[in-house]
C-alpha cells in the first residue's frame, strides 16, 4: 500500500500497482491524504522490520565512521582501503586511536555475547600502518575554486575542518596563537598518552595537503578578526574556548551559533568545537570540524546552509532469545569478507576484526524502504507492532537472506520463476507468518541459478536478499 493513489470521483485509496489505467482517468498522487496514507503504510512495515540500517557502533561514533566496512577491509587484508574508510570521517585517526574512550565499543553488539570488538585499537593499527608507509594515504583535493576560508584555532576541530574543506578545493589558512598546530592535543595531553612523533606526523599529513596553510604564533584580536572577516569568504572559529580574545562570545546573544549548522548570526562566521560548548570527547571536536565544513561549503557555494541530511535508520533494538546465534553464525561464515591477501603481519588484526557481527545492512546505501522512510519522514515507533525475528542465512555462494527485512513484495518469486531452475521461491505460511521460502526443504543455492540470484539481489527493494 506504499503506492496508493486517489482516482478523482472515488474517495477511497487504490494501490497504483493493481489499478488499470483508463481513458480520461485523473489520478492524484501527492495530495496530503495520499501522502499520509503512504506514510502510514511505511510505518506499519517498519514496525515489524528486523534490521539495523547502520551498525550500532557507527551510530554511536560521533564522527559516524563506517566501522563495519573498515573491519571487513581489515579482514580482507586491504589496509589501503581501510585507511580511506577511516579518513573519510576522521582526520586524526592515529591520535584518536590513542586517546578516544571509544563510545562505539560501549554500544558494540558483541558486548552482549563476550566483549566488544576492539574497534579503536584496530583503527589505531591501520592509522599507524599508514603513517609508517612511504606513500601514506592523502585524499584527493579538488582544484582551487577561488574561495578562501580562515580558520582560527588549529586544534582538532580546526584541523578537521581544514582537512575536509581542502578536499573540496577551498583554500584554508589556519591561524593559531601557538607556534605549532595541535591545540589541546599538544598542550593539554601528556606525551605518555600521546607520543609527540605520532601527533606531529598526523598533523603534518593535514598541513601538507594542497590548499592548506598554517600560520602559527599569530594572536587574533578584535581588530584582526574583523580584517579576517573582510579578507576571507568565510571564517571558522575553532578556538577551544568560548571566550575569545577577539571579543566574541560564541554562545551569547551578540553572536548566536546554530548548533546544527555551526553558522552564527553573522552568516560568514561559523563556530565549532569548544568554541560553542564543552567538548568532553576529542572525537566530538573532530566531528564538529567535519560537519561544520559541510555547512561552510554550502555557504560558499551560495546554497542554503542546512543541517547535514540525516538518513533514516531502522533499529533492531534488544535481541530476542536465539538471535545472537544468527549473528554469530553469519560472522563465522566470514560474512562479506572477500578473499584475503596473505599478510601475516596483520594476522592478529584480521583475527580481531573477524569478530565483527556485521550488524549493518547489506543494502544500506540502496534500500528503497529506507529511502521511502526518509522521503515520508516515517518513524519506526509509530505503531508498536511485534517485530519479526532476526534470521540470517548465508549460503555458500555468498547470498544473504534475512526474512525479517522482507516486505513480501513477491518480486524475487517472479524473478525466480523466470530465471531459476525447477525449485525457485514461493510464499509459505499465513498472515504474520507469511514469508518467502525455498520449497521442498532445499537451500537458496539449490533454488536459484547464479543469474537468478544476481537478479534477486538487484530487484529486492530491501536488504532481505543481499550479497556477502
Ligand atoms: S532493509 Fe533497508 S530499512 Fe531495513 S535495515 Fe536494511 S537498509 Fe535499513
Ligand atoms: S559487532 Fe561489528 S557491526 Fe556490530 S556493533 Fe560491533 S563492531 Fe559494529
Ligand atoms: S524481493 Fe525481497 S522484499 Fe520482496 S519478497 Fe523477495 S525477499 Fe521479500
Amino acid at each position: 500500500m506504499v503506492c496508493v493513489v486517489q482516482v478523482e470521483g472515488d474517495p477511497s485509496f487504490v494501490p497504483s500497482c493493481g489499478t488499470l489505467a483508463q481513458e480520461g482517468m485523473r489520478v492524484r498522487t501527492n495530495m496530503p491524504e495520499v501522502l499520509s496514507a503512504r506514510k502510514a503504510a511505511i510505518e506499519l512495515l517498519l514496525s515489524e522490520h528486523a534490521g539495523d540500517c547502520e551498525g550500532p557502533c557507527r551510530v554511536g561514533c560521533p564522527a559516524n565512521m563506517d566501522i563495519p566496512l573498515m573491519l571487513r577491509q581489515i579482514v580482507a587484508g586491504r589496509l589501503d582501503l581501510a585507511i580511506q574508510t577511516i579518513k573519510a570521517d576522521i582526520a586524526l585517526p592515529a591520535v584518536l586511536g590513542r586517546i578516544c574512550p571509544a563510545p562505539c565499543e560501549k554500544v558494540c553488539r558483541r558486548n552482549a555475547h563476550d566483549a566488544a570488538v576492539s574497534i579503536c585499537l584496530l583503527k589505531k593499527f591501520v592509522a599507524d600502518w599508514d603513517l609508517r608507509r612511504f606513500d601514506s594515504y592523502q585524499p584527493r583535493c579538488e582544484p582551487h575554486g577561488g574561495k578562501r576560508a580562515a580558520i582560527v584555532g588549529a586544534g582538532p576541530c580546526g584541523l578537521a575542518a581544514a582537512y575536509h574543506l581542502a578536499q573540496q578545493g577551498i583554500r584554508c589558512v589556519l591561524f593559531d596563537k601557538n607556534k605549532s598546530a595541535g591545540g589541546m592535543l599538544r598542550y593539554g595531553i601528556g606525551e605518555a598518552a600521546l607520543e609527540r612523533d605520532v601527533l606531529d606526523m598526523e598533523i603534518n599529513q593535514i598541513l601538507t595537503l594542497e590548499h592548506i596553510e598554517f600560520r602559527g604564533g599569530v594572536e587574533i584580536r578584535a581588530s584582526s578578526f574583523e580584517s579576517l572577516c573582510k579578507d576571507y569568504d568565510a571564517v571558522f572559529v575553532a578556538t577551544g574556548s568560548d571566550k575569545n580574545e577577539f571579543g566574541l562570545e560564541m554562545t551569547n546573544k551578540s553572536l548566536k551559533t546554530d548548533p546544527r549548522t555551526y553558522q552564527t548570526s553573522r552568516s560568514n562566521i561559523f563556530a565549532g568545537g569548544t568554541a560553542i560548548g564543552r567538548r568532553r570527547l576529542c572525537v566530538r571536536a573532530v566531528a564538529d570540524g567535519k560537519d561544520a565544513a559541510v555547512s561552510i561549503l554550502h555557504y560558499l557555494r551560495g546554497q542554503n546552509v542546512v543541517r547535514a541530511d540525516k538518513r533514516f535508520n531502522s533499529r533492531l533494538g534488544q535481541l530476542a532469545e536465539g538471535e545472537m546465534e544468527q549473528f554469530l553464525a553469519g560472522a563465522e561464515k566470514g560474512l562479506r569478507c572477500p578473499a584475503r591477501k596473505e599478510d601475516f603481519l596483520t594476522l592478529e588484526a584480521m583475527v580481531e576484526a573477524r569478530r565483527c557481527l556485521h550488524c549493518d545492512c547489506g543494502k544500506a546505501d540502496d534500500c528503497t524502504l529506507r529511502k521511502m522512510a526518509k522521503l515520508h519522514q516515517a518513524r519506526q515507533q509509530t505503531y508498536q507492532g511485534q517485530r519479526k525475528p532476526f534470521i540470517r542465512q548465508v549460503s555458500n555462494s555468498g547470498l544473504v537472506f534475512e526474512p525479517g527485512k522482507c516486505i513480501l513484495c513477491g518480486l524475487c518469486i517472479e524473478v525466480a520463476r523466470k530465471y531459476a531452475n525447477d525449485i525457485g521461491l514461493s510464499f509459505s505460511g499465513r498472515g504474520f507468518k507469511t514469508q518467502v521460502a525455498v520449497p521442498l526443504g532445499k537451500v537458496l543455492d539449490e533454488a536459484l541459478t547464479r543469474e537468478a540470484a544476481e537478479k534477486c539481489v538487484e530487484i529486492c527493494p530491501t536488504g532481505a536478499i543481499s550479497k556477502s
